[in-house]
């Protein structure tokens, strides 16, 4: 068995072979924090998040890397229109770096619920506005890029002759249907902006060699993968909407910046679609995640993306977000009645069971055809089954020991599902309440009342130590 993954860069699956034996370097496109994440966002996180896990399972040693995109993302997602989180700012009467700070909380506070693991690195683009600075420069003297003479730097697409070749455009292809603005400065549409000159009312802006600005959004990515990554890394991973331009824009400029091909493998989410139109928060047909959640349990969200297989689009439905309620609910329910078993147990054996031995095999096999998690989720189901079978039957205690590891590996730690009942969870918060005020009259050294606590706890079998 090895894995296989599906390569943008050839549009094939081809079978992984990291760089360096042991290692995977992985760079994900970050979040615009300009406004509330919606499920789209969910959709990329969670198909990177299972990579990321399933990678580490498999025995890499992964450093993932994600950007903040916090300043040059413009409302035309070129280079034309204001600065979506300028913009939002006006709206929302604060400065910018507040709506920075404000949503990228938010963003962290979604995955975390979504149980998306952090990654080993979420790295700022302000923070590193030395560096764009940098590899501008090598691009102008390499004779890549030009200054104008209102202080605005672009990239000169012509003269990279792969350009195109990610998204397999042709140049004329990629310009299109692509305004020139009347008030344009380029030598051609198809250039696209590296440092945009700062209004003198514009708040986030650094010096530069060519006056007062900020950065264009895709040279940003190009500078912390470098940064972090090295010249040549595996797997670069986005929205399949980030193929053109954006990634199309960071091969040009890494390439030619490092005298490096850039990456082994490209990776990309297909999109959430409503009706069959993309989600997004500029075309103001998205849900956001805080609001999914008042409904959904954020798990049910993970269930249902993962039910579909990352390369194909997610038509959102209620429908489709109940079926994997009801999934959820009763892989939870066996999942906690089996626990209650496995805790009874006296002993604890890992002698192996062939039934579930056959259905982790084929849980891999699943994941190693390019992450196939809607089929791996399937003898996810026919564990649950197997469960119910036991639970209900001679309880075996090898069966209940495999199916407990089995849902241990397979359900939580690869796919990231947690399926604690949320009973359980509501007991153990309990539980803690009560500790606490316990450890109050200790401090309080009202010990005669801290006892009774923990004799009424104990009571219920709870044991609780002072240290
Ligand atoms: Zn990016």
């Amino acid at each position: 068995m090895s894995l296989v993954v599906y390569n943008t860069i050839t549009r094939k699956k081809e079978v992984f072979e990291s760089i360096e034996k042991g290692k995977v370097g992985m760079y994900v496109c970050g979040p615009t924090v300009y406004g509330y994440p919606h499920l789209g966002h969910a959709k990329s996180y969670v198909t990177f998040d299972v990579i990321y896990r399933y990678l580490m399972y498999i025995g890499y040693k992964v450093k993932y890397v994600q950007n903040i995109t916090d300043v040059g993302h413009l409302l035309g997602d070129s280079d034309s229109g204001e600065d979506k989180i300028a913009k939002q700012a006006k709206a929302e009467m604060i400065d910018p770096y507040e709506v920075a700070y404000k949503y990228e909380s938010i963003y962290f506070d979604c995955m975390r619920k979504l149980n998306v693991k952090r990654p080993s690195i979420s790295a700022r683009a302000t923070g590193h506005i030395i560096e764009i600075i940098d590899m501008i420069e090598k691009l102008i003297n390499k004779g890549y890029a030009y200054v104008t003479k209102d202080g605005n730097v672009y990239y000169r697409v012509s003269k990279f002759k792969k350009y195109g070749s990610l998204s397999k455009r042709t140049v004329d292809e990629a310009v299109s249907g692509k305004r020139i603005e009347a008030s344009s400065d380029k030598e051609n549409p198809e250039d696209f902006a590296l440092w945009k000159r700062a209004e003198d009312n514009h708040l986030m802006k650094w010096p530069s060699p060519w006056g007062d600005g900020y950065p264009g959004w895709h040279i940003e990515c190009s500078v912390m993968s470098k940064k972090y990554l090295g010249s040549f890394f595996d797997i670069h991973g986005g929205g399949m909407d980030n193929i053109f331009p954006h990634h199309e824009c960071e091969v040009a400029q890494s390439e030619i910046a490092n005298d490096s091909p850039f990456v082994k493998y490209f990776i990309h989410n297909n999109l959430i679609t409503v009706s069959g139109q993309k989600m997004g928060k500029s075309l103001g047909n998205f849900m956001t995640l805080p609001d999914l959640f008042k409904d959904y349990d954020p798990m049910v969200v993970r269930l249902y993306i993962l039910l579909n297989h990352y390369r194909r689009p997610t038509d959102f439905s209620t429908d489709g977000l109940n079926e994997a309620k009801k999934m959820y609910e009763k892989i939870t329910t066996s999942v906690s009645l089996l626990r209650k078993e496995v805790e009874k147990l006296e002993f604890t054996t890992m002698e192996l069971v062939p039934e579930v031995q056959e259905l982790k095999e084929k849980f891999l096999a699943a994941m190693d055809d390019d992450f196939n998690t809607g089929l791996s989720i399937s003898y996810l189901y026919e564990a649950q089954k197997l469960i119910n079978k036991t639970i209900t039957g001679d309880k075996k205690p090898s069966m209940l020991l495999a199916l407990d590891n089995f849902i241990k590996d397979c359900g939580e730690e690869i796919l990231g599902l947690n399926f604690k009942n949320n009973n359980d969870s509501k007991e153990e918060e309990l539980i803690e309440i009560i500790n606490d005020i316990r450890k109050k009259y200790r401090e309080e050294k009202n010990y005669k009342e801290a006892d009774i606590l923990r004799d009424k706890l104990k009571n219920i079998g709870i044991s609780v130590s002072d240290r």
